[in-house]
């Protein structure tokens, strides 16, 4: 069924004596898009839109693109795997904020040596794996390269970067849908901003494949099609913030940040201060939030206030008014973040994209003698960022470079993540990562903290998939 005569079916329901069968038969005969545009879209009965779901998927879009598309806590999807496929087969997209030839020029030869060092570490490392872990008589020949493979390819995922081309299959509510389209209209990215063009003209024609051959041609979701304006609260709020931080903070040291901090903030009108200035700044949350709490109240007003102004009837709050007892700073590279973002039942906030924290070395890195390679490789990627235009220059990122994100939850998230991420097959990345959250949060909040059952990294088993 198309998502809105869904809704329109389930809607009906629940206000009327009649089975779902006669409410069906009523949908049929009658006017999803008049019912939607009166209740949803001028009454603001928007959970109406929770009962239509829509299939998209995203194909050749950029991992920049990618992590955007899915920074919606009621998002349901898979993205490619860069465990299980090879990145260098497909090469690399071309930002279309890079207009120049010389800086296409520069562009596509930082990203060829890059997906070069990419191949030559793969290879290297299967070797060396092979070598130290040699199949054993009861598992399948198969399986064993499969996982060969895999492991290795987690050490060169630090060499793709964010221009490389994947793919995305989400589920969502008309509901999710409508605030994702709008969000990507107030991308700063010019690829996201044309992605949710293609959004809502994909909603407002017939699926482009169907299961079933027969299934009337009808559009997917038309009324939404029409109501997809630009999310200009978030737009214009983000602007606001950034200029006034660039005002009015204080210059703050910036020593070289940890890996993992985790605070229980106290003062929850300084946690939603330091959290709105969080991610348009390049400040630690525990640096913002201890402003915050010498502020006088005039101060963390103007900033509230701000953060407010824009905002009109049907606009829910922005994310940074959401919180939750723990508060967890990471400083992280971009391929683990990409994993951890990927947990729902939390509020993150990353900070802009940025060369300032260095970049990460694995160990196998050097194992298997290829630290120049590697280096090479991301120096002159750095050396090319400095010299590309804003925003272009985030697509050359490699994701072994460090980022800043935030991520708030409660202890039951906390306790999942920090038992599932730890897992012995998972990425070495995120295991050190989440392994430290339980260690920090342990001597935190010493009662809750012993009940995380987590695997330290020390605990290894390569053949496990
Ligand atoms: C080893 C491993 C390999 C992975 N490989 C891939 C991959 O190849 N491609 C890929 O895209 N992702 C991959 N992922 C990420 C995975 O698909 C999830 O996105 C990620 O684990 C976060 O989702 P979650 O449900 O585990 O946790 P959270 O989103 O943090 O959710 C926590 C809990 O809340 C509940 N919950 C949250 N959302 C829903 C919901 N919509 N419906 C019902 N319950 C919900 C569930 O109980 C869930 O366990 C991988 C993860 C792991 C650990």
């Amino acid at each position: 069924m198309p998502p809105e005569r869904c809704a329109y079916a389930l809607a009906r329901y629940s206000r009327s004596p009649d089975s779902i069968r006669q409410s069906l038969d009523w949908v049929r005969q009658h006017d999803a898009q008049q019912f939607l545009e009166h209740y949803y879209f001028q009454y603001g009965h928007a959970s109406i839109a929770d009962l239509g779901h829509l299939v998209l998927c995203f194909e050749g879009i950029s991992e920049l693109a990618a992590v955007e598309i899915e920074d919606e806590p009621l998002w349901d999807g898979q993205a490619r795997s860069s465990r299980y496929q090879d990145f260098a087969q497909a090469g690399f997209i071309v930002p279309p904020e890079l207009v120049t030839d010389v800086d296409r020029a520069r562009y596509a030869q930082s990203a060829q040596a890059l997906l070069e060092g990419y191949r030559r570490v793969h290879q290297a490392v299967q070797e060396l794996l092979r070598e130290r872990y040699p199949k054993s008589a009861d598992m399948d020949a198969a399986v064993y390269q499969r996982t060969i493979r895999a492991r290795a390819f987690d050490v060169a995922r630090y060499l793709l970067f964010l221009g490389v081309p994947t793919n995305v299959g989400q589920i969502t509510s008309i509901r999710t849908l409508e605030k994702q389209i709008r969000r990507l209209k107030a991308s700063p990215y010019q690829e996201l901003r044309e992605l949710a063009e293609e959004i809502a003209a994909a909603c407002n024609r017939p699926p482009d494949l169907q299961w079933a051959a027969a299934a009337p041609a009808e559009p997917l979701a038309p009324t939404l099609a029409r109501h997809t304006s630009t999310d200009s609260y978030l737009e214009a709020t983000t602007k606001d913030l950034a200029e006034w931080a660039q005002q009015n903070l204080p210059p703050l040291p910036r020593p070289q940040p940890e890996l993992v901090d985790v605070l229980r903030p106290e003062d929850p009108v300084a946690d939603v201060v330091a959290t709105l200035l969080y991610p348009v700044t390049h400040y630690s949350y525990r640096q913002l939030y201890s402003l915050a709490r010498q502020w006088s109240s005039r101060q963390r007003n103007e900033v509230l206030d701000l953060a407010t102004r824009h905002r009109r009837s049907r606009d829910e709050l922005l994310r940074a008014f959401r919180g939750a007892p723990y508060v967890i700073d990471l400083t992280v590279d971009i391929g683990a973040y990409r994993d951890l973002h990927r947990h729902r039942r939390c509020h993150q906030f990353r900070q802009p994209y940025s060369t300032a924290w260095g970049y990460e070395i694995p160990m196998w890195i050097r194992e298997v003698g290829l630290a120049t390679v590697y280096h090479e490789a991301l120096d002159q990627a750095y050396a090319t960022i400095e010299q590309l235009p804003a925003l272009g220059r985030d697509y050359l990122l490699p994701f072994a470079t460090r980022i800043r994100a935030l991520f708030k939850m409660d202890f039951a998230e906390l306790d999942y993540i920090c038992r599932l991420r730890t897992s012995p097959k998972g990425h070495f990345s995120y295991r050190r990562i989440a392994w430290e959250m339980k260690q920090k949060f342990e001597r935190l909040e010493p009662e809750l903290g012993r009940l995380i059952q987590a695997t330290p990294p020390e605990v290894e088993d390569l053949l496990t998939r």
